[in-house]
Parts: structure tokens; C-alpha cells; sequence
């Protein structure tokens, strides 16, 4: 019988190491998706998609689905179904493995300013007009309307609907990975002097840092959330490795 491993995905390291896994026969991989995104990007593994029910359904849909191991590779700003899967993980007895990409670090020319919330950023950009470049989910936006002196170009995958209560907004649809090249453009054609991001970390969504330094313009860094449990792997490469030695553990066998 093959082991069932259920990843939490969203993210491009999910679908990396589902796409590394899916070939082995020893293995039954489910890719599990919150269902935010309208046309998520195709997986290379069966998908689930919608929550479980908090904690309680996950260790749930755990026990029933007789999962060998559970893999947190949700973004690290998705702290809520974190919780949940350490949580779950550890009140079904299934083996948790965390995938969680390195943070950005500031490097000579960068110009952050960390703050620890969405609103703590929106104050940041001052009491002054400023044209800020918006890189956010589209349900994190709504402290933008504490500060309707600015205009907003605010980018993200699905539309804005219903579109924000600011007078001086203009929306772009986009997906990344993004290009440094093509990042520059907009910063520049757009005259933007503020940009106001998450620490994501990893590589997909690195260039608007990139160019922001290229360009000198100041970026305000949303910190991270406090992981719930210790990352074991900061890349896919280190999830693999992890991912074996969880699976041959007493825990992973129903021992
Ligand atoms: P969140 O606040 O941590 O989670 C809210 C609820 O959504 C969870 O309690 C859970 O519902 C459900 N959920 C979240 N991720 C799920 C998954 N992979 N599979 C099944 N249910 C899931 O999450 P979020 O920040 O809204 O993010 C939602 C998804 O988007 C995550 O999968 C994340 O990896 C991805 N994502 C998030 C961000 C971000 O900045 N937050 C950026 C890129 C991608 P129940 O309690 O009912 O189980």
C-alpha cells in the first residue's frame, strides 16, 4: 500500500515538491488548496480543494484518510492553516513536515522600512500624497482606506471586487513569476515612490525588490507572521530528504 501524504499547498514550493513526488509508487500524493485563487495553476498531483473545518476537521479528514504524513507547504504568511495542521498533526499522531522558504534579508542599496501589519505599512508611507505600488492580497487591502491621500497601484491575481473606497486607485491583474526587467518598467512608467510588500521570500515574487533597489525607491516590508511550528525545510531539496526519514518513523507506519 502506498503511504497517502497530504500537501498544503498554494504555493510554488508545494507544487515543486508534488511535482517531485508524483512519479513514486510508493507514495500517494494529494495536493490541498484553500480555493481563493479562480483559476489556480494546473498541479501535477490530485487536488482537494476548500478548508477542512479548522484544527478539529483537519485531524478529521486525517485520521479518515489515513494520512502517513501531513506537509505544511502553505505561504508563510498563511498563518491560520498552519496553526491548524500543527494542531491536527499532533492530535492525529501523523508525522508534520513544514516547508517554509528563507525570509528576504536586506542587502546594500535596499531601502526597507519592516513594519508588522498591513496598516502599520499603510501609516508608513506618511501623512504626504506618495504614489505607492501595492504588492498584496486582494483581501488585505482594506486598510489601504485609512489613507485615501495616495494613489494606489495595486496588483494581484484575482480582480479587486468590489473595488476599493479610495479615489485615486488603478488595478492590474498579473501572476507571477515576475521579471526584473519588467518590473523596473512599471515602477518607473508609473512614478512610483513607495512600495508597500510582504516577506514573502523565495524567488517568484523577488524581482519588485530587485528593481525597487535598482531604482532606489523605498520599499515597506510587511514582517512575517510567527511560524507555528520550527520550518524542518527551507527548500524543496531539504523537504525531500526530511520527507523519507518522516515516512520509515514509527508514527508515519500506524505504529
Ligand atoms: P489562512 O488565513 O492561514 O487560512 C484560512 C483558512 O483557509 C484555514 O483555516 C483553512 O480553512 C483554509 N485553508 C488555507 N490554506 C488551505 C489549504 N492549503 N488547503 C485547505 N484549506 C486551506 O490562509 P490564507 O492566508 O487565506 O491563504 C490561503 C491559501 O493561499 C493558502 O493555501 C496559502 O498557501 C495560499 N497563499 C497565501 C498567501 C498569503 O499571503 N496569505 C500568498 C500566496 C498564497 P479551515 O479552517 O476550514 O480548514
Amino acid at each position: 500500500m502506498p503511504h497517502q501524504v497530504l500537501i498544503l499547498g498554494g504555493t510554488t514550493e508545494a507544487r515543486e515538491l508534488a511535482a517531485r513526488l508524483a512519479g513514486r509508487a510508493d507514495l500517494a500524493v494529494t495536493l490541498s488548496l484553500a480555493g481563493r485563487t479562480a483559476s489556480p495553476v494546473a498541479q501535477p498531483v490530485p487536488v482537494r480543494t476548500g478548508g477542512f473545518g479548522g484544527a478539529e476537521g483537519l485531524a478529521r479528514h486525517l485520521r479518515e484518510s489515513a494520512t502517513a504524513l501531513l506537509v505544511d507547504a502553505t505561504h508563510p504568511f498563511a498563518a491560520r492553516i498552519s496553526a491548524n495542521a500543527a494542531a491536527a498533526a499532533a492530535a492525529a499522531g501523523v508525522p508534520l513536515l513544514v516547508l517554509r522558504r528563507a525570509a528576504w534579508q536586506p542587502v546594500a542599496g535596499d531601502r526597507w522600512t519592516e513594519v508588522g501589519s498591513v496598516a502599520a505599512a499603510i501609516a508608513a508611507l506618511g501623512p504626504a500624497p506618495r504614489r505607492a505600488f501595492v504588492a498584496l492580497g486582494r483581501q488585505e487591502l482594506e486598510p489601504l482606506r485609512a489613507a485615501p491621500q495616495h494613489h494606489y497601484v495595486i496588483r494581484s491575481v484575482d480582480p479587486v471586487e468590489p473595488r476599493l473606497d479610495v479615489p485615486d486607485a488603478e488595478y492590474i491583474l498579473d501572476r507571477g513569476p515576475f521579471e526584473l526587467e519588467r518590473e523596473k518598467a512599471l515602477l518607473a512608467g508609473r512614478q512610483i515612490d513607495a512600495v508597500v510588500a510582504k516577506n514573502s521570500g523565495g524567488r517568484a515574487a523577488y524581482a519588485k525588490i530587485e528593481a525597487a533597489r535598482a531604482l532606489a525607491i523605498p520599499v515597506i516590508l510587511v514582517r512575517r507572521p510567527p511560524a507555528a511550528a520550527a520550518a524542518a525545510a527551507a527548500t524543496v531539496e531539504e523537504a525531500l530528504a526530511g520527507l523519507d526519514h518522516l515516512l520509515a518513523a514509527p508514527a508515519a507506519r500506524g505504529e
